[in-house]
């Protein structure tokens, strides 16, 4: 092992980077998860998760991975022999439709290049064509963390309505929640998954469904099994701010500090506002590379991380070593069929102008170092960008 001093730069997108203060708030006593202490830090975060989602229904916490939130959604809304429309944006959505198939739903996955989001005119041609209304329950991903691609939620939902059609809306937002605009009410989703280790800047071991009420409603008739994942069982002790198991405590402690720091101290317009700036650097910084963005439709480019493609013959992994073994930086691997061809890079969570000035500066000097052929002055035109927003954007700089 190569010795490193100073911090390693942990920038795939998710596991993010969690602040010292979250740490500090995790390493406290575990406290009795019966008691009146408990009850306060229960309430307080159930609280303060409904503005993270933009919902004033309940939201529900498991402690799980996002993995165990996507097989939630399905168990508690639909029964084996469901249809359900799914799309192929990536590696995740394909995750998620293995699920759904496990549970015994019959998905129609409508494939795709994982270079776009769901296009809304396909939403909305599938569900007039099924005019007996079998499909139960559209799933998407918001952010497809795989390929740096954001579909439209507004306009996916606004595809159902001109359809008529009354299935369920399921989204992801594991990658998406707290970095990118996200309206869970507004939007009419129904279930909405969400994950603690990316934009709630947590470590992993949290993930949530929020739920709106026609979810609720499917739930009463759902016959999946479900015990551990049932929402009902949650719902009831929840109200005090109680669980109905022992919950992970220790990440509530975490999740009440990055709830404040979101909520309360930088505003979720800002956060937003800062995931947008530092992703729109990171591109100017490809673009001045000449290596190419995955996504090929800039109305739907992630402002949480971006997938940069290799040219022809070069290898994004033997890549990634290079720059984890010389500047100790991990970036994220090209998953599924992408592998070998894209590096990610994660600008999202506690992330500001100068962690991605050090980000873009390995990738620079990495490139040189493997022979990938590009062009320099990257990290130069990302740096003009953030310079230039800072100039006019006066106080509202990270
Ligand atoms: C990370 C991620 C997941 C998987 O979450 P786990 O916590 O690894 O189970 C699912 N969907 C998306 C969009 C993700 O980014």
């Amino acid at each position: 092992m190569t010795l490193h001093t100073g911090r390693h730069f942990l920038q795939i997108p998710g596991p993010t980077n969690v602040p010292d203060r979250v740490l500090r708030a995790i390493d406290q006593p575990t406290i009795d998860h019966r008691g009146p202490e408990f009850a306060e830090l229960g309430r307080e975060v159930l609280h303060g998760l409904k503005a993270v989602f933009k919902t004033s229904g309940p939201v529900i916490v498991y402690p799980a991975s996002g993995t165990g939130a996507w097989e939630a959604a399905i168990v508690n809304t639909l029964s084996p022999g469901d249809k359900v429309l799914a799309f192929e944006t990536g590696h995740f959505a394909t995750l998620w439709r293995e699920i759904a198939e496990r549970f015994g739903l019959e998905v129609d996955f409508v494939s795709g290049n994982w270079r776009e989001g769901v296009d809304p005119l396909t939403v909305e041609g599938k569900l007039r064509e099924d005019t007996n209304h079998a499909i139960k329950a559209v799933m998407v991903v918001h952010n497809e963390t795989s390929t740096g691609v954001a579909s439209r939620i507004g306009e996916v939902r606004k595809a159902m309505d001109s359809a008529g059609h009354p299935a369920l809306l399921m989204v992801d937002t594991i990658s998406s929640l707290g970095s990118i605009d996200y309206r869970h009410e507004e939007w009419k989703v129904d279930v909405t998954v969400g994950g603690s280790q990316k934009g709630l800047m947590l470590p992993p071991g949290l993930s949530f469904n929020a739920i709106g009420e026609k979810a609720l409603e499917a739930s009463k008739t759902a016959r999946s099994y479900r015990s551990f994942w049932d929402w009902q069982a949650m719902l009831g002790p929840n109200k005090d701010g109680f669980f109905p198991y022992t919950p992970a405590t220790n990440l509530l402690y975490g999740l009440r500090e990055s709830l404040d720091m979101l909520l309360d101290e930088e505003g979720l317009s800002n956060v937003f506002a800062r995931h947008d700036r530092l992703a729109e650097a990171t591109r100017r910084a490809v673009c001045a590379w000449d290596l190419e963005i995955l996504c090929t439709k800039p109305e739907e480019y992630s402002s949480s991380l971006t997938a940069i493609l290799m040219p022809d013959g070069h290898d994004a992994d033997r890549l990634r070593k290079i720059i984890l073994e010389r500047f100790d930086m991990s970036l994220g691997a090209g998953l599924g069929k992408l592998k070998g061809r894209v590096f990610r890079v994660g600008h999202l969570g506690a992330f500001n102008d100068l962690m991605l000035a050090g980000t873009l500066s390995g990738v620079e000097m990495g490139l040189e170092l493997a022979g990938v052929p590009h062009k320099k002055g990257g990290v130069q035109a990302a740096m003009d960008y953030l310079a230039q927003e800072a100039a006019e954007g006066g106080s509202k700089a990270a």
